[in-house]
């Protein structure tokens, strides 16, 4: 007995047949005498298919109407399983973000989740009502729909759950769990019982969608009890915590690749003191993350700087860099887009030296080019070129895995 959140992703509502299924999930949590709140994600592919509609009509229409026709998605998937749930014969209320009173910044299209009101939430949990709430959106202060990012009914899951004080998160996926790497991707991936808060945030942010980063670190901050499971097949998930029992025998947990990534290089730059302050504060200011950073050790003639960048930052960047030419006194810019990040991360790396060597070998055997390297107490990334990407995913994670 208890109060439970749990999530629904895409493909586990894509169609009549699976919201029945996600339907009985839900009320079979129910009858065994807990109070549920489901989180439900857009049906399959519908946020694309959106995003592509608005293309026909206005490829530069406005964030705030982007968030009104985003917002609708998840409208469809809550009010669809609010019905099967009547069909079964249970009291169930559907509500949008606005009605569940999750209130956001006003940063459309990426908003942050400032607060969340919970009263009408537990006032239908008191009347014994199942309450289905749409994931990935809220409401700003001037009462304007806001979408949370892409993938992040995650976020409002754990924000929800945080809010309620549940007593667990179940995030329903089409995998069984978090894997040694994506599952459908890489040959040997196996499912990972446990994984520590800090390594999950590090693997979604290293490119592993499985769970929406800012998911990880909410669940982190407010203690969230965190489970990742199908919702096909009725496994064991992965459960994410503070503190794992393996912590001491794995010291590599998972291998990622993130494909949403872009290098800038600026070639000959002057070989003096307070150049890089003036390229990273110009990007900084204009709200652009910037990853790994390389610059060479400089010789007369100048030195070179490179670095990487969201794929979606990467035309803006370049236009400030272009802007600022004068200043920043580079002899030549270059963009690529045809390279993907591949990491290892692992609480256990930091005591276990080789973990790089090791990374690098399998590179090298496979004739794979390290572009880039950035490494931090929990993980090693590699920048290669994208057409290596799969294989460089692959070989690494065989050195690390495989049984032989
Ligand atoms: P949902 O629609 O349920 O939110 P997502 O597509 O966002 O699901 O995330 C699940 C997908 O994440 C899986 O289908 C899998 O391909 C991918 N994935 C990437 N890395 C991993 C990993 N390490 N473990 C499990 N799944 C992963
Ligand atoms: N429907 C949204 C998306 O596709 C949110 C989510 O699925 O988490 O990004
Ligand atoms: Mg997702």
């Amino acid at each position: 007995m208890g109060l439970i959140v749990q999530k629904f992703g895409g493909t586990s509502v894509a169609d009549a047949e699976r919201i029945r299924n996600v339907a009985r999930i839900i009320t079979d949590t129910y009858k065994a005498g807990n109070q549920v709140v489901a989180v439900l994600s857009a049906q399959g592919d519908t946020t694309d298919d959106l995003i592509e509609k608005a293309k026909e009509i206005n490829p530069k229409g406005s964030n705030r109407e982007m968030d009104m026709l985003l917002s609708t998605g998840e409208q469809i998937s809550v009010a669809l399983c609010a019905m099967a749930i009547e069909a079964l014969g249970y009291p169930v209320i559907s509500l949008t973000g606005w009605q569940a009173g999750m209130y956001t910044n006003t940063a459309a299209r990426n908003a942050r989740i400032k607060r969340i009101d919970t009263e009408r939430i537990e006032a239908e949990l008191n009347q014994r009502k199942i309450v289905i709430v749409t994931g990935f959106q809220g409401v700003n202060r001037n009462q304007d729909i806001t979408t949370l990012g892409r993938g992040g009914s995650d976020t409002s899951a754990v924000a929800l759950a945080a809010s309620l004080g549940a007593d667990i998160c179940q995030i329903y996926t089409d995998v069984d769990g978090v894997y040694t790497a994506d599952p459908r991707l890489v040959k040997g991936a196996r499912k990972l019982d446990e994984v520590t808060y800090n390594e999950m945030l590090e693997l979604a942010t290293l490119g592993a969608q499985v769970l929406h980063n800012r998911s990880v670190e909410m669940a982190r901050k407010y203690n969230v009890n965190l489970e990742v499971l199908s919702s096909f097949t009725g496994h064991p998930g992965t459960k994410v915590k503070g503190v794992v029992k393996q912590m001491e025998k794995t010291y590599i947990s998972s291998v990622a690749k993130d494909k949403d990534i872009a290098r800038i290089a600026l070639i000959g730059v002057p070989n003096e003191i307070g150049t890089s302050f003036k390229v990273f504060s110009l990007l900084a200011k204009n709200h652009i993350n910037v990853d790994i950073i390389l610059q060479g050790i400089g010789h007369e003639e100048g030195k070179d700087i490179c670095f990487t960048v969201a794929q979606s930052d990467l035309e803006k960047a370049a236009e400030l860099l272009k802007e600022n030419r004068e200043s920043i006194r580079y002899a030549r810019l270059e963009t690529n887009t045809e390279v993907a990040k591949v990491s290892v991360v692992g609480a256990g790396m930091i005591n276990n030296p080789g973990v790089a060597a090791k990374m690098f070998e399998a590179l090298y055997d496979a004739h794979i080019n390290i572009n880039m390297i950035s490494t931090s107490e929990i993980k090693i990334s590699v920048l290669v070129d994208e057409k290596d990407a799969a294989k460089a995913v692959q070989v690494i994670h065989d050195k690390f895995f495989s049984m032989g």
